[in-house]
């Protein structure tokens, strides 16, 4: 952003807690996650700020992280959510034609005996599986299926990329996080000419059971990544610039291939952290510095995601959710508010969830969720009852109805 005269510029932060909204738990008192946790440094930010609620997630469009986090980084996903798995193709760095299609390809752990049907969906991320041993059961894969129309690619741990050529979206396919416990039989792909995929994840089975991969990690109790899972369908998006719409220059900082994805599309710089796992053994420290380092390099705005809240809700651990919340406003935002209250400029925080995913479920919810806004150069009274958490946003006059509108008014209001 170019200095006018007399006008101090201004540095932009958007905080995101993947899933880290949550309901009222009798084990916490009737408290939720984020009322439990020790969040001096968000809370600090929230009793000189605005506090409200925000609704991420258009009613009719399922609360995936893709409609959620375009919401927050100000595009409407009634209008540019085309599927996950495309921004996460550009995240890999795959240059989809206008006629591919892409598709999310989990692998995943089924258990039990009997016909693939009847195995059940035990976990969605095979144990946080490292990306080595992805990489290799990927090729494996490929090798198997892929020809000229049908590719493989390596993502991220758990989460890779199918390619099809001249593709169709309309297939019905369920992420296997909605499904856990659940038997698969009931939840393969359905739709016209949705054979060849239920095909595939049934044949990946054979494939990958015994891989010595997964015959290692098994030797050390972990879960196999025996199967492919398939979902999450796209063709290529076309996001209108960030630049253009605000004027500022930007990077996004997550682990997570979707939002760097979102990211690449809308033209924002994507940097990568060593150690960010998207989990709670992620680099916590490290994402901090790095947010640091951006606005030192005369970045205007930074998009810093932490997905470890969500994943704890997907495991159903709630001392971890709760824990990775106190380590996200401890080791990331203490230092960053830090470097931001020394660097001379005025800033503005926005600190929010994505969406809700409430531990009672371990799957995402689209109800709205509480965020904390904070203005430098306009601090609001102090106000002790302001914290960041869902009875504190409930309790505020401030709601808005779509996650865009928040971002438009944190940067032009
Ligand atoms: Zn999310």
């Amino acid at each position: 952003m170019k200095k006018r005269k007399g006008e101090r510029i201004m540095k932009y932060l958007i905080l995101v807690a993947d899933g880290a909204a949550d309901e009222k738990i009798e084990a916490l008192g009737g408290k939720t996650p984020l009322e439990t946790a020790c969040m001096p440094n968000i809370n600090g930010l929230a009793k000189k700020g605005l506090v409200g609620m925000v609704s991420t997630v258009p009613e009719g469009i399922a609360p995936g992280s893709d409609a959620a986090n375009l919401s927050v980084m100000g595009y409407d996903p009634r209008v540019y959510l085309t599927g996950r798995s495309p921004l996460e193709a550009a995240s890999i760095g795959i240059d989809m034609s206008d006629t591919d299609v892409a598709f999310r390809c989990n692998i995943v752990t089924l258990a039990g005996d009997g016909p693939y049907e009847d195995k059940i969906v035990l976990d969605h991320s095979s144990g946080d599986i490292t990306t080595e041993e992805a990489d290799e059961l990927i090729r494996a894969v490929n090798e198997k299926f892929g020809n000229e129309t049908v590719q493989f690619y390596t993502g991220v741990s758990y989460r890779h990329c199918m390619i099809v050529k001249n593709g169709e979206t309309n297939y019905d396919l369920t992420p296997p996080h909605d499904i856990l416990t659940k038997r698969a039989g009931d939840h393969m792909p359905k739709g016209e000419g949705s054979q060849f995929i239920a095909d595939m994840m049934r044949e990946s089975y054979e494939l990958l059971s015994g891989h010595p991969v997964n015959l290692r990690r098994m030797e050390k109790g972990l879960n196999p990544a025996n199967s492919l899972w398939i979902w999450g369908q796209g063709k290529k998006p076309a996001l209108s610039s960030f630049y253009d719409k605000y004027k500022i220059s930007g990077a996004t900082i997550s682990a997570v291939d979707l939002i760097k994805g979102i990211g690449i599309c809308a033209g924002l710089k994507s940097v990568d952290v060593p150690g960010a796992t998207g989990t709670i053994h992620t680099n916590f420290d490290g994402k901090g510095k790095a947010a640091i380092q951006q606005f030192k390099e005369g970045m205007d705005f930074v998009y810093l995601h932490l997905e470890a809240p969500d994943e704890c809700s997907h495991q159903g651990d709630m001392e971890g959710k709760i824990r990775s919340l106190e380590l996200i406003d401890e080791k990331v935002m203490g230092q960053v508010i830090d470097y931001l209250d020394h660097c001379g400029e005025d800033y503005k925080v926005l600190v929010l969830p994505d969406h809700q995913t409430p531990l009672s479920i371990r799957t995402h919810a689209g109800r709205p969720v509480p965020f904390v806004l904070y203005n430098s150069a306009r601090p609001e009274a102090e106000d002790e009852s302001k914290v960041f958490g869902e009875t504190s946003g409930a309790a505020s006059d401030l709601f808005f109805a779509n996650g865009y509108e928040l971002t438009d008014f944190f940067f032009c209001g």
